[in-house]
């Protein structure tokens, strides 16, 4: 595999036991370029691969539905990984403190790492670091281009990392290797907690199941290839209209790292769909996506009103007492009780299936900005509620989105607005020319049960 994925977190001294692989992005054990690094890893120090997943109950912002969709890939995960012979360790608590606690007992050769831009698990990385004796290493599975090597900076928008990634594409766009089949001695007792004894320690992961998304890598797949058969083709035009099924819907498996976006690449760019259809779909899922992480690894203030840029601090300061003509509290925005049909129904849509539309998401940033005090309360409710009730919430696309739409991260100025100042501004009837808000509404009432 291509090394560049890979890097150094913290050198330390190589123990004599396993390689332990530390899952906490990318839930799969195919086309999971992290596990197949840690693979080659034990395969050159001779010596054998475990997996430990840490649950970390105190996760920001995570929600028992959340818990439940993991729970459920990772058990999924833990008997793909057996029939590979590689054993998978169960972990409950301070992810860093378990994880290198578990390294130490295991006299690891060394622990390699999904890389995660986000602050709480860059803490999580140096405070392994320091704890950990054997070197620790990070392999970017999520993005195709690895994040620490498509760019070194903020990128000011898609135009300036676009070409960064198209370059980088033929290196790192291609197919993966199969994961070889462990043959090594087997482990009498490993540390770790059984499902019974997690599940007893943390109820929440026997919270219900999300109607509207099967969890795990299995179900990950299987919408891939739908979407690749059904959704894909006319992509390009039905993605903005939030009045029918136009998205691929993968948002969740994608957020959960139960698929790969290199695998969803890779069937897109092979299908035999319209180049309009697939050039959108993977300008999406590639260059964006890679935007929000190069985003949340370079702005230390992702999820606050901190990270916009100075001409959008400064817009919005100068409107900031322009007179805002509906108010609403945080609990009528989450209860959808506001004036506008279409708000509600977007809200409700996200409530009730764990993911609303990828337009009405811009729309609704948007009006919060206009239905609360402040730009601050504006991006505090945003992502509150964004994380809370998205099951891919809790994400980089999320921070980068909510940002862009309240604060113009990835934007340019636009012709000057009442609240908004040189923000982009959408509005009620700006939806009415773009698509059948009533069929969106009906649609959210008849499919989601409303
Ligand atoms: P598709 O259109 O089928 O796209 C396929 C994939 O491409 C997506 O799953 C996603 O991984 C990626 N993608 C698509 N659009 C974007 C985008 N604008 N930026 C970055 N990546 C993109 N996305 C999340 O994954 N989690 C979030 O919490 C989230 N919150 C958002 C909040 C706001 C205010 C905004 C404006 C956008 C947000 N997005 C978020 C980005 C985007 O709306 C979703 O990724 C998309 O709607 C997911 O649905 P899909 O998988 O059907 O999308």
């Amino acid at each position: 595999m291509n090394t560049r994925r890979a890097r150094i977190i913290s050198p330390g001294r190589p123990g004599v036991g396993p390689v332990v692989y530390w899952m906490h992005r990318d839930h799969r054990v195919r086309d999971n370029w992290a596990l197949t690094y840690a693979a080659l890893l034990a395969h050159q120090a001779g010596t054998t691969l475990v997996c430990a997943h840490c649950l970390a109950p105190s996760y920001p912002l995570a929600q028992p539905g959340h818990f439940r969709f993991l729970y459920d890939g990772l058990r999924e995960i833990a008997r793909d990984l057996a029939a590979q012979g590689i054993p998978h360790i169960q972990l409950l608590g301070d992810p860093p403190a378990e994880v290198s606690g578990l390294a130490r007992s295991l006299d690891a050769s060394a622990v390699v790492a999904d890389f995660d831009p986000l602050r709480h698990k860059r803490s999580w990385m140096a405070r392994a670091g320091e704890a950990l004796a054997c070197p620790l290493h990070e392999v970017d599975a999520r993005n195709v281009v690895p994040c620490f090597v498509a760019s070194d900076k903020q990128e000011y928008m898609a135009r300036t990392i676009r070409p960064k990634i198209h370059r980088l594409l033929p290196e790192f766009l291609e197919d993966f290797p199969e994961l070889p089949r462990q043959d090594g001695p087997s482990f009498p007792a490993l540390p770790g907690r059984t499902w019974d004894e997690a599940e007893q320690a943390f109820p929440a992961l026997l919270a219900p199941l999300p109607r509207f998304f099967a969890p795990g890598e299995t179900a990950g797949r299987a919408a891939l290839s739908r979407f690749v058969r059904v959704g894909l083709p006319g992509y390009a035009q039905s993605r903005n209209d939030p009045s029918i099924e136009g998205q691929s819907g993968l948002s969740p498996w994608l957020h959960f790292g139960m698929l790969s976006a290199q695998r969803a690449a890779l069937a897109v760019a092979s299908s035999d769909a319209a180049a309009q259809d697939k050039e959108a779909f993977l300008e999406e899922l590639i260059v964006r996506r890679e935007l929000s992480d190069n985003f949340c690894l370079h702005s230390r203030n992702y999820d606050s009103a901190d990270c916009y840029p100075d001409w959008a601090k400064k817009t919005l300061d100068k409107h900031a007492r322009d007179p805002r003509p509906y108010l609403y509290s945080p609990s009528e925005l989450e209860e959808g009780r506001t004036h506008d049909p279409a708000w509600n129904a977007a809200q409700r849509e996200m409530t009730l299936t764990g993911k609303m539309h990828g337009y009405m998401r811009m729309y609704w940033a948007k009006k919060l900005l206009e239905w609360t005090p402040c730009r601050e309360e504006a991006q505090a409710v945003a992502v509150d509620l964004n994380d809370r009730l998205s099951l891919d919430g809790r994400d980089p696309n999320g921070y980068a989105g909510i940002a862009w739409a309240i604060g113009g991260v990835h934007d340019r100025p636009w012709s000057e607005r009442t609240i908004f100042g040189q923000v982009r501004s959408m509005t009620f009837a700006g939806l009415k020319r773009k698509f059948d808000v009533e069929g969106y509404i009906r649609r959210v009432e008849a499919v989601f049960g409303m």
